[in-house]
């Protein structure tokens, strides 16, 4: 007798949530990113405990449509690419169809959502990837997603998460970099009954930026601003003194995406050249834009990590204007002015 046979769904999502949901951040992350995909011009992400008690993301994006929110549950399901070819001009961050199968599988899972035209609004309720409940509601267009009691039936991964402080961080980590990347979105993030960021969404990156690290340190930045024909960067480099000891503060996004970069990174640091210690990392915030030819986003699950096809370019590029941004404004501390 044959001994392969095929996963059932249930394993086969909490497999992938292995991979997608590694942490409650992570949950998180693609929450959001659903929000910001759905064009929505406000967040609200709250959690509990670290967000294991807890997380909700409630957006006024275009919401789903009735027919549409059971398949979005299903694995492999999006809205938002159907042929390979439609990776190389992506502009949603989602297209794996990963996530909401994956935290659904490992979770308690309520979604309310209404769009424009749909005079009723449609709950759904999941419990480890089973669709337990199912009715019409009254609610405001945009989708509301409430996770519950998140690998409380994967009681190995619930061994890894770390103190609830931890969690914290890392969720605060990634609210504050998609609110880097998309200074044209409102996020407001509570953290259990606190308010941890509140960004206005009016389009500025300074504005943006002075929410999540305090007026006075927005207020020792300059200005990068360069384009060329392929790419523009644009954003904001702290004065050298303010340096920190770890590279977390150096803030990437490509195309709105938050990003992870070495090289981009050490391009920067080449461009501080020696007005930052050894072992120090300045505090930028830095927006690339480009053809979405030039970068493949399909790296990894988390979609974090992106591939340049002229990264060696941009590096070049960016020193340069870094270069030129401190030298420039070594004269002027404030850029923009804030109000
Ligand atoms: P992906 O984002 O990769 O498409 P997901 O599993 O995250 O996959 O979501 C599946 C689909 O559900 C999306 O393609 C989208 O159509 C829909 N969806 C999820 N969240 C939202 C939201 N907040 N607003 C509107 N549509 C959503
Ligand atoms: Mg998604």
């Amino acid at each position: 007798m044959g001994l392969i046979h095929v996963l059932d769904d249930l394993v086969a999502n909490q497999i992938a949530a292995g991979e997608v949901v590694e942490r409650p951040a992570a949950a998180v992350k693609e929450l959001m990113e659903n929000a910001i995909d759905a064009g929505s011009k406000k967040i609200h992400i709250g959690t509990r405990d670290g967000g294991l008690t807890l997380i909700e993301v409630q957006d006024d994006g275009v919401g789903i449509e009735p027919e549409d929110v059971e398949t979005a549950f299903l694995r492999h399901a999006t809205s938002k690419l159907r042929e390979l070819t439609d990776l190389t001009k992506m502009r949603s961050l989602g297209f794996r169809g990963e996530a909401l199968p994956s935290i659904a599988a490992v979770s308690k899972v309520t979604v309310r959502t209404r769009t424009a035209h749909s005079e009723e609004g449609q709950l759904l309720h999941y419990e480890a990837g089973q669709l337990l409940e199912r009715k019409f509601i009254g609610c405001s267009q945009g989708t509301r997603i409430t996770v519950q009691d998140l690998f409380y039936n994967t009681p190995a991964r619930l061994k890894f998460v770390r103190s609830l402080q931890t969690e914290n961080t890392h969720i605060v980590d990634v609210v504050s970099r998609a609110a880097m990347a998309r200074p044209d979105i409102s996020f407001r993030l509570q953290i259990d009954d606190r308010v941890a960021i509140q960004t206005p969404g009016d389009g500025q990156l300074l504005s943006a930026f002075a929410s999540i690290y305090g007026l006075s340190l927005a207020k020792s930045t300059f200005g990068l601003c360069i384009e060329s024909p392929d790419y523009a960067i644009a954003g904001l480099l702290v004065a050298p003194e303010f340096a920190r000891k770890s590279r977390n503060a150096m803030w990437f996004s490509v195309n709105g995406r938050p990003i992870r970069n070495i090289a981009l990174g050490n391009a920067v640091l080449d461009g501080y050249y020696t007005l930052v210690p050894k072992g120090r990392f300045p505090v930028v915030a830095l927006a690339l834009s480009m053809t979405p030819t030039l970068v493949d986003v399909n790296v990894h699950p988390s979609k974090t990590e992106v591939r340049f096809s002229e990264e060696r370019d941009i590096c070049v590029l960016l020193t340069e204007a870094v270069k030129q941004s401190l030298k420039v404004a070594s004269g002027s501390p404030v850029v923009q002015s804030l109000s």
